[in-house]
């Protein structure tokens, strides 16, 4: 279904547009500076809605609205080498653990959050509007830009997004739990192993071993349904229910 996926990059594309006026609400550093001075900023706020997000849509974000995910499918046009370096998927890791522990530890200094500012360091108007602004989204797309463009297909999902493991912990406890929510599901017998959704996946995810496997779980898997719709057999499907293991 070529049109799902054309609507898909449509609605990234419009979101990275939208990008100067919302990229304080995806900023790691502005929750830190609110939780020194004990608020919570409108960027933890975000993060907090998607690891609710993620028990029923998994990281369905990252794919259909998260503007980083806008502006690497237009990188893609540059450099669309597959990433395949599961082993460096952990050094989003390494960043978000120790982040997190400081958040806690200069929200303690501060005696606890005692303000909710959803619009805080934007009271005066969009990012765009002062110069400090403009420093920080350029470099913030820099940030994002560089590792697409250099080590291919959303590098930088895989490597630096500190937002992905607030959904990746959503989606997993939702699985832990067998919870219902959007999911991929296969029928492994149809498969003509003829590679197509290997090529598609903007994760570059091995999907056809997934699929020999019976099990479609992964936690880099953004559902994007690219490999649902380029599939010849329509041996996958998205899903509600939870699969067996
Ligand atoms: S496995 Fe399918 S749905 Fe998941 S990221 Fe790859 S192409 Fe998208
Ligand atoms: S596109 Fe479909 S048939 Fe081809 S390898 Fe993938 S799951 Fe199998």
């Amino acid at each position: 279904m070529k049109k799902r996926q054309s609507i898909r990059k449509a609605i990234i594309l419009i979101s990275f547009l939208l990008f100067p006026v919302t990229v304080y609400f995806f900023s790691p550093a502005l929750i830190l500076q609110g939780a020194s001075e004990g608020v919570v900023a409108g960027s933890m706020i975000t993060f907090a809605l998607l690891f609710l997000f993620a028990f029923i849509f998994g990281r369905a974000f990252c794919s259909w609205i998260c503007p980083s995910g806008g502006l690497q499918e237009c990188a893609r046009l540059a450099n669309d080498k597959p990433f395949r370096h599961p082993r460096w998927n952990w050094i989003k890791a390494a960043i978000w653990v120790p982040w997190v522990l400081l958040i806690v530890i200069l929200a303690i200094k501060a005696g606890g959050f005692h303000a909710i500012k959803p619009l805080y360091q934007m009271e005066d108007g969009i990012p765009l509007s002062e110069s400090q602004g403009v420093v920080i989204y350029f470099g913030v797309l820099f940030f994002i830009l560089a590792p697409a463009l250099l080590a291919g297909r959303r590098s930088f999902c895989h490597m630096f997004c500190w937002i992905s493991p607030f959904m990746i912990i959503g989606s997993w406890i939702r699985n832990r739990l067998r919870l219902p929510g959007l999911r991929l599901t296969s029928n492994k017998d149809d498969c003509i192993h003829c590679g197509a959704c290997d090529k598609k996946c903007p994760m570059s995810l091995q999907v056809e071993k997934l699929v020999s496997k019976g099990n479609m779980r992964n936690a880099e898997c953004i559902l994007c349904g690219e490999c649902v719709d380029v599939c010849p057999k329509k041996v996958i499907h998205f899903s509600w229910k939870d699969d067996k293991r």
